[in-house]
Parts: C-alpha cells; structure tokens; sequence
C-alpha cells in the first residue's frame, strides 16, 4: 500500500486530494497545525481514513518527526497561507510559509534519508500568480515569472527552491504550477466561492447584496477535483519535472457574476452587486491563461469539468447549505 503524506489537508485541495489517493489505494497522512484545529471535527466526519499528524511549515523538527512517523512514499506541500488578499496584510507570515516553508519540508525530506535514495517523491503546489504581471500570453513553463503580490513572491522561491534541490541533490522533486482551481470545498474568502455563495443566500432572501472590486480580471479557471489528479501524475513519471495546469481559456469576474446569477433565474445581477474599491488589490493580476500543452503531451491530463459546469456545481451546493442553515 502506497503511503502519501499531505500538508494544507484542511483546504480545498488537501481534501480533494485525500479522496482521489484513497480511492487509488493510498493510505493517507494528512499534516494538521494547531492544537485543536475546528477544521478537523469536519476532516474526522468526512475523511475517516486520514490520519491526522501534528506539525507546522514553521517548524522544521515537527516536519522532521511527521515524516519519521509516516515513512511517505509522496509527500504533497499543498499547506500555505494561500489568500493574495491576506498576503499583503500579512507579507511576512506569507514569505515564512508559503516561501520558506517548502524549503524547510525540502531538508526535512533530506534530513529522514529520502534524498540520498530518492526514494521520497515531492510535490510542490505553486501558482499561476507567479506570472503576475504576465510577460507573455499563454503561460507556459518557460514563461518568466513576475509576481504581483506577496503570495506570488513567496510561491516563486517555493517554486526555484525545488528546482535547486532537484538539481542540487538529485530529489525527485516536482512543481505543478496550477492556475486557479475551485469548486464546492472552496473557502468563503475566495471570491468564485464568495460570489456562489452570496447568490444562493440573496436568492433564499438571507442577503441583499455582494460587494465585490475588480470585475474586469480575468482568470483561467478550472475544477480543483481534476487538477489533484495532475498532481499525482506529476509524482508517477520517470523524471521529476514542473507542469503548468490550467484550462487554456479564461472568465472574467463579470462572467462568473452572470452564470451564478442565472443559475437562480436572476437577469439584473447588476442590481444586486457593488462594486468597492477596497477589493481592489494594491497591483493587480489582470490576465492569467494557462497553456497546458506538457501536461497534456506528458500526463496525459484534461481538465473535465468545464466553467459554467463548475459554476453551476458552486451554486447548486451553497443552495444546498444555506437552505439548510448550513
Ligand atoms: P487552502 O484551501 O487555503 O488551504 C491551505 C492549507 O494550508 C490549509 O489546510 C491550512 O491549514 C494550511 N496551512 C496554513 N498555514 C499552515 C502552516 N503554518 N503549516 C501547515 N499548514 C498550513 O488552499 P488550496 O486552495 O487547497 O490550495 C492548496 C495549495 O495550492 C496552496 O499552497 C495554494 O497556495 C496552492 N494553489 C492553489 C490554487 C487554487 O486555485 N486553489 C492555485 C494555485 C496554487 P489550516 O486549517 O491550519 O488553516
């Protein structure tokens, strides 16, 4: 039985990632920090076949121990402060996690004995926010990076740290640089799962209004349960290598408004959206899109679940909550 050690199991991904490596045979580890997590009384309920390992990215010997502990065949750094709002908030809890948290994961991984046989396999979650500032339209994998926050700043060491240990010390490590990925697990904050949510409670008569900043942006976006199965493709080649996952078209914010919106019947969604400049990001992405040619070629991955599907999905699962009082 393959064992799999994740981090961030507690987040959309962690948990998207637990199913599909479970259903694959896997005996999952799932890196919990805190001493009474409230996101583990859900992990217990729906995910009774992770076992939950204490440990923090800030902390090199519990990284150390968690991995002693559960002898992982593929370890998944998925754990970030992983919100571009609350990176320029708080930039410096951001660089110690997102950033110099896969670098301690990295020498963890080294100090239990897995780099001088190569026998642990690394994956590294970083992100089309690296391109920022796109210096090119598609992105690919040769693309020049140029963040535009300090969550993109702290994915591009995560992402040259394992390009260095790979090249260093022969890790089989590897780099999936997704571009956005969402659906039902999505956290409140984010704004797919701030906007389906929103249309559900005003369509329930539970709220008014969703204030929102930037309709303009763009984005490439796709369904977090297709883009975990690229993660574990990445892992099962002959060589470590870094991908770009994505879907190759792209939505504005104005767009997602609108389908959400007709999924409950509602036309004038402009009634009912505000726009505040407070949402606005201090330096702005404004066009991700994503050329997923290598991953196709080599993983032989597609994106199944197309945008309107997944905002429909979004919808139809926040109606389902909120008419149950959550
Ligand atoms: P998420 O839902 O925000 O989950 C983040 C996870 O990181 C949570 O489980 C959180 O645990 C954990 N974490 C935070 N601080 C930690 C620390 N100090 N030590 C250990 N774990 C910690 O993020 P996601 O959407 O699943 O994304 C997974 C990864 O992919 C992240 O690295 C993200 O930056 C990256 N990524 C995501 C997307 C996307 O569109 N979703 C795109 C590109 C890259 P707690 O429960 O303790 O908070």
């Amino acid at each position: 039985m393959p064992r799999a050690f994740i981090t961030g199991i507690t987040g959309q991904d962690g948990q998207h990632l637990a199913e599909f490596l479970h259903g694959k045979g896997y005996e999952v580890f799932g890196m919990v920090k805190g001493q009474n997590n409230p996101r583990m009384v859900q992990m217990r309920d729906e995910f009774p076949y992770v076992e939950p390992v204490p440990g923090d990215l800030a902390d090199l010997p519990s990284l150390v121990k968690a991995l002693e502990y559960t002898q992982p065949d593929e370890v998944y750094n998925l754990g970030a402060i992983s919100f571009v709002a609350l990176s320029f908030n708080q930039a410096e809890l951001t660089a110690n996690i997102t950033g110099l948290g896969v670098l301690r994961m990295l020498e963890a991984i080294r100090m239990v004995g897995g780099a001088q046989n190569n026998s642990i396999r690394f994956y590294q979650a970083s992100s089309s926010e690296m391109f920022g500032k796109v210096r090119e339209t598609p992105q690919t994998e040769r693309t020049p990076f140029h963040p535009r926050s300090p969550y993109g700043c702290a994915k591009v060491f995560g992402h040259d740290i394992v390009v260095n240990y790979r090249e260093s010390y022969d890790m089989f490590a590897c780099s999936g640089i997704l571009f956005n990925h969402e659906g039902p697990r999505r956290g409140l904050e984010f704004v797919t799962r701030k906007v389906t949510n929103s249309v559900a409670r005003i369509h329930l008569g539970l709220q008014q209004e969703i204030v929102l900043g930037n309709l303009d942006s763009k984005r490439d976006w796709g369904y977090a349960g297709d883009y975990v199965k690229a993660m574990w493709a990445m892992l099962q080649q002959d060589a470590p290598d870094d991908y770009v996952v994505a879907t190759g078209t792209t939505y504005s914010i104005e767009d997602l408004v609108r389908l959400a919106f007709a999924e409950v019947g509602i036309e004038d969604w402009q009634n009912y959206v505000r726009q505040d400049p407070k949402f606005y990001r201090p330096a702005e992405v404004d066009l991700l899109i994503g050329d997923p040619t290598k991953a196709r070629e080599k993983l032989g991955w597609e994106p199944e679940v197309q945008f309107p599907e997944l905002v429909k999905m979004m919808v139809a699962n926040d109606l389902a909550l909120e008419s149950k009082g959550r």
